[in-house]
């Protein structure tokens, strides 16, 4: 199999605080065995939310499609 290279763009994902709705959540400690959450915390108010995904996250998708189909 040749190489393939291709131009891609970079994207950050991030969660704004559903409290203060300023700070941004960042994962803190670790992911919950039992139900698989990634606890996170707001950088400015502390508050507290736990997601199955972590922020921040980077994405990365082929310079033609743009956001579409990245969820
Ligand atoms: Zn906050």
């Amino acid at each position: 199999m040749p190489e393939v290279k291709k131009s891609v763009k970079t994207i950050e994902v991030n969660y704004i605080c559903d409290a203060c709705g300023h700070g941004m959540m960042e994962q803190r400690g670790e992911i919950d065995p039992a139900s698989g959450d990634h606890p996170h915390a707001c950088v400015i108010c502390g508050h507290q939310q736990s997601f199955k995904l972590t922020y921040p996250r980077i994405l990365y998708v082929e310079e033609e499609e743009g956001t579409q189909g990245c969820a």
